[in-house]
């Protein structure tokens, strides 16, 4: 069993961390295998067999271990049940039965569907890839769970299989993976044996715009790209951002690997969803830095599936959010 160093939220840690290892297991399975084009969904969002034989994986695990609780994730099966998505099916069973004796396909449906909860007292969060599009092209994906009791995350586990040693972006290597609780720190091990070594995770000690390391969005269309140019030559970051698909960028900030990243709300996306936010959100307090809104509002978890309350999000090492808030208000950037 794991020598996570919990007092408390160990059963929940120990479950999500387990989860999460298999769930990564699984998706990297399928990007070995990808050729088949990904299909689309309502939204135009690219999604693969991987998102949802993810989601049921950790599903039907949460319905196991915690057959109370439930889940709130990113994904339903209302297209896959449907007749011509029976291919999809199989191709979600057969990657399924690594892990499991060869589920029935209606099984899988409802294990998707029990991700379809409402946000409670207590739920867990899921996105099962997030930044599908970095998946797709072989970039940085990130397997995400988090537990939320009345409005507080109080754990996340973030797997990041294309990140090594937390801060070091490596393709085929061994991968992350990174467990926080509330109140008793981030922690991270390699995804291979997480069993091995837990190591804390610390934010750097940057407090100019001068050495700041800013983690933008690979996808242009996530981001206005004008104003971030603009945003960095006001406040003076000189240094090259970075640029990355999905939360791997939250576990690089909680790492020391990076220090700021402002999200804004973009108008196809006005408010952040909580599966894409809760644990990268407390990988980033636990290991010493700062979450907000734009406006330096703490982040609201309890108005349901988005955080409708807060104006974008603004992610920092700590020392430089009070500057950044400060900034941002100064231009006028969030009116
Ligand atoms: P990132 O990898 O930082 O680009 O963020 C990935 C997340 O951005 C996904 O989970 C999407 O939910 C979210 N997203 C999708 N469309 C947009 C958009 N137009 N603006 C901002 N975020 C978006
Ligand atoms: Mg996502």
């Amino acid at each position: 069993m794991h020598k996570l160093p919990f007092k408390s939220y160990f059963k929940e840690a120990v479950f999500a961390v387990e989860a999460v290892s298999q769930a990564c297991q699984l998706v990297r399975r399928v990007r070995q295998d990808m050729t088949q084009a990904a299909f689309t969904k309502d939204d135009e969002s690219p999604v693969t067999v991987a998102d949802f034989a993810a989601q049921a994986l950790i599903a039907k695990n949460l319905l196991e271990i915690f057959p109370h609780d439930f889940l709130v994730g990113e994904e339903n099966a209302l297209r896959l049940r449907k007749p011509e998505c029976l291919a999809v099916s199989e191709k979600i069973a057969h990657y399924l039965s690594f892990f499991l004796p060869a589920p029935p396909a209606a099984a899988i449906c409802d294990w998707i569907d029990h991700g379809n909860a409402d946000p409670g007292r207590r739920f867990w969060t899921l996105d099962p890839i997030d930044g599908t599009k970095g998946f797709i092209r072989g970039d940085q994906y990130a397997v995400a769970l988090a537990l939320i009791e009345e409005g507080q995350v109080k754990v996340g586990v973030l797997g990041c299989p294309n990140l090594e040693n937390a801060c070091q972006i490596a393709f085929n290597g061994r991968g992350t993976i990174a467990v926080a609780v509330q109140g008793e720190g981030s922690w991270w091990s390699s995804l291979d044996s997480p069993e091995n070594s837990w190591q804390r995770l610390k934010v750097s000690s940057h407090h100019t715009f001068a050495e700041t390391k800013l983690l933008r969005s690979f996808e242009t269309k996530h981001q206005d790209s004008s104003r971030m140019t603009q945003l960095m030559q006001t406040f003076g970051i000189s240094q090259p951002p970075i640029f990355m698909d999905s939360l791997t960028k939250y576990l690089l900030l909680a790492a020391g690997g990076a220090d700021l990243l402002f999200r804004f709300p973009t108008s196809g996306h006005p408010h952040e969803a909580i599966w894409d936010q809760a644990a990268g959100v407390i990988m980033i307090e636990e290991a010493g830095g700062k979450a907000s809104d734009l406006l330096g509002k703490p982040l609201d978890f309890t108005s349901g599936r988005y955080l409708t309350k807060n104006f974008g999000v603004l992610l920092s090492n700590g020392r430089l959010h009070t500057s950044a808030v400060q900034g941002l208000h100064d231009l006028g950037a969030c009116s």
